[in-house]
């Protein structure tokens, strides 16, 4: 019986396993080997470790963990999480099952691109999502942005300050003339022409459409969704926000005792949504740690 099973070992998770591993609470760490930014070569915004490849981040952490006898790593998927508050039971792709007195997940959430062709192979490499990551590596150049209106008008509003020209992009049906007055007032190009497929051509990303084909450095996608990558949310009947995240406490507390949430898969509801970004992830993976440390002192 481990004090707490942590399922996922991206930033959250690995964090989580450290401030228990520090705390001499016993914990298995899983993880089933799939990383949001798993296809990202350098990741930025995270101080200390501006650039660094995340696997290189991951790999650095879990060395890291290896100093701690209490913290147990195991690279396997979690199938199904049952039980209350005190005993928890794992079953794992491999057919173990491990029990816990306390789960804090930690599976982050997988991103949903529009259909558009050559869009996933750039996934992080040409396209991107997050200016706070990746706006500052595209500093005076050109970019496309892939509608929707208002999301892209979002996107200008963070990326304006940083990149050259913004031509943006409808995904799958044009802009109205109100949505093409109301981009084009925000400085940006506006295509008419929905995207019909990107692809990489040198340090930069080809944009296709119907009209004809634009070179940009790189595209920043306001289309697509986010869905939680494991089930345990459903599974265990946790409370969700109207972002479709855990909702959790200040320490990580999901509405069933015994279970904690952490990362990119949760937030609290003083928030509009989840704050996507690695240190982030981290600093909830420490609080939901303290949160079952201070449960399990009470328990
Ligand atoms: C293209 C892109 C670029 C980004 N660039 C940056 C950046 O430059 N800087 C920045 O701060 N943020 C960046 N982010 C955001 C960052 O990647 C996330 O905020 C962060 O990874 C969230 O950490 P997490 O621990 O919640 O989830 P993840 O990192 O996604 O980790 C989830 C973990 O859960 C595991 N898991 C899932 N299901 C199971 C299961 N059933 N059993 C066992 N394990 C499971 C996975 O294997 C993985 O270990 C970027 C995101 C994207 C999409």
């Amino acid at each position: 019986m481990y004090d707490a099973i942590i399922i996922g070992a991206g930033p959250a998770g690995l964090q989580a396993a450290l401030t228990l591993g520090r705390m001499h609470r016993p914990a298995l760490l899983l993880d089933s080997g799939e990383y949001r930014n798993g296809t990202v070569l350098h990741m930025h915004n995270v101080i200390a470790a501006d650039g660094t490849p995340p696997a290189e981040f991951r790999a650095t952490a879990r060395e890291q963990l290896a100093a701690y006898d209490d913290v147990e790593i195991r690279d396997v998927a979690a199938q199904t999480v049952t039980g209350v508050e005190g005993g928890f039971t794992v079953h794992l792709a491999d057919g173990d099952a491990v029990e816990a007195r306390q789960v804090i997940l930690a599976t982050g959430v997988v991103d949903d691109l529009p259909p558009v062709p050559g869009l996933q192979e750039l996934w992080g490499t040409g396209a991107f999502t997050c200016p706070f990551c990746d706006g500052h590596e595209h500093a005076g150049r050109s970019i496309g942005i892939l509608g929707p209106a208002a999301r892209a008008e979002h996107l200008i509003g963070l990326l304006g300050p940083i990149v050259g020209e913004i031509t943006v992009y409808p995904v799958d049906q044009t802009f109205t003339a109100e949505e093409v007055e109301t981009l084009s007032r925000r400085r940006a190009r506006v295509s008419t022409a929905p995207v019909t497929a990107l692809s990489r051509i040198d340090d930069g990303v080809r944009i296709a459409t119907d009209s004809g084909d634009q070179t940009v450095a790189g595209v920043f996608v306001a289309a697509g969704s986010q869905r939680h990558r494991a089930p345990f949310a459903d599974q265990l009947g946790l409370h969700l926000l109207p972002s479709g995240s855990i909702e959790v406490d200040d320490f990580g507390r999901t509405s069933t005792p015994g279970v904690f949430a952490a990362g990119d898969l949760a937030h609290r509801a003083s928030l509009p949504g989840p704050m996507a970004a690695v240190l982030l992830a981290a600093a909830a993976g420490q609080m939901a740690a303290v949160g079952v440390i201070q449960s399990l002192m009470v328990g």
